[in-house]
């Protein structure tokens, strides 16, 4: 009998829960006013108030008002909105944006459009565990700093930057701070006012919601300049009509999401990590313990093809990645793992496993056991391995 696949690939995304699609079914069906009908017929407040509640469920979850907490079709809408629309509308007051080497796509893409049309983006190293140096972002603020995105929790290697410190330093110095916190909502503790952030960017489908819904966090009083015109939508930041299952849903995923789903994944993560660390030359990437996303594994295997591992594990039923997602198919090696001061060859033998409530024990013990079969089956047809193993006689 075919043994059942396991997922280990949610940092890309994470199954829906079940009680997520229940809350959102009637959405799609009863419920199809749009919320600006609330001043024509009972379906559109109807429509307009579980809006409102979704709102109002997540803006509580990170200590926001819920009017400063605006939906968007996701993290990478809301991260383009935040740093464009930021830049267009502090184009008077400067023209220099700073972030890390090692952001999401999201993020390092808005911001080299903005370097085409005369905006200058300073890029800030990360250590060798992928921490920005705060000091580092101090010496970076010049008077025409306008924007500081730096992420909270890193999408491959799963660092947790310490924001509440980078946006101490944007505060007192009058800069406004984005984070990109996809991964951060629902999993860690984050809380705007604690961590100074004027603009967070979330994403559903990360924390067990729907794909295709996001939100961005606009503290009272910052300025963007809206990319989507159209309409009055959410406070006129955002035209379209909204999207009221996936907004139900995604509240639905904050609302189940439990410190104890965390604490659980967490001891997963440390389990997984100490079965794969038993392999030969095999090494964490990242930080251990709080400083590290608890659902995140990333290791690299000496002298075996990541791409390769990741094509027999998928054989052997088990979804995992290597370096990014996004980067992999150009077959580049990982843009984080370089950043961090790895060679190419340990970015092309790296290997993330990412985790979820889901997985269960039992699956990472099948996932620790064909890791090591393929791994030392690389090995024994690797030139690389070969040469050493020579050179060591
Ligand atoms: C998934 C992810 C995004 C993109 O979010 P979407 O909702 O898929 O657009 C951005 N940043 C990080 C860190 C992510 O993990």
């Amino acid at each position: 009998m075919e043994q059942k696949r396991i997922y280990l690939d949610n940092a890309a995304s994470t199954q829906v829960a079940p009680e997520v699609v229940e809350a959102m079914l009637p959405y799609f069906t009863e419920h199809c006013a749009v919320a600006s009908s609330q001043f024509s017929h009972t379906p559109g407040i109807m429509v307009k108030e579980a809006l409102d509640r979704a709102r109002a469920v997540i803006a509580a979850r990170i200590g926001a008002k819920p009017e400063e907490f605006i939906f968007t079709s996701g993290g990478t809408e809301a991260s383009n909105l935040a740093i464009k629309g930021a830049a267009y509308a502090n184009r008077k007051k400067g023209n220099h944006i700073i972030t890390s080497k090692i952001e999401q796509l999201s993020v390092l893409q808005p911001c080299r459009s903005l370097e085409k049309e005369g905006f200058s983006v300073t890029y800030l190293n990360v250590d060798r565990e992928g921490f920005v140096d705060p000091d580092e972002l101090k010496r970076a603020i010049r008077p025409e700093t306008i924007l500081v995105t730096i992420q909270t929790v890193n999408q491959e290697v799963g660092t947790i930057q310490n924001i509440k410190e980078l946006g101490r330093i944007c505060r007192e110095r009058g800069v406004l701070f984005h984070t990109d916190a996809e991964l951060a909502l629902g999993w860690l503790p984050f809380d705007v006012e604690e961590a100074n952030i004027d603009l967070a960017s979330f994403s559903g489908h990360k924390l067990h919601g729907p794909k295709g819904i996001g939100g961005l966090f606009v503290r009272e009083g910052v300025k963007l300049k809206r990319l989507l015109d159209g309409g009055y939508n959410e406070f006129e930041l955002r035209a379209g009509t909204e999207n009221v299952p996936g907004a139900v849903g995604f509240a639905k995923a904050v609302e189940l999401f439990k410190p104890e789903d965390s604490q659980y994944v967490q001891e997963l993560r440390d389990y997984l990590i100490e079965g794969l660390l038993q392999i030969e030359d095999a090494e964490l990437n990242g930080p251990r313990g709080e400083r590290r996303h608890p659902g995140n594994v990333n290791i690299s295997f000496a002298f075996a093809e990541g791409e390769s591992i990741v094509l027999h594990l998928d054989m052997k039923g088990i979804a995992v990645i290597t370096g990014s997602a996004c980067f992999s198919r150009a077959l580049e090696p990982s843009h984080v793992l370089l950043a961090m001061g790895y060679s190419h060859e340990r970015a092309h033998s790296s290997i993330r496993y990412t985790l979820s409530r889901y997985n269960t024990r039992e699956e990472l013990d099948r996932t620790v056991e064909a890791t090591r079969e393929v791994v030392e089956q690389l090995r024994r047809i690797s030139p690389l391995k070969q040469e050493r193993r020579r050179g060591g006689r």
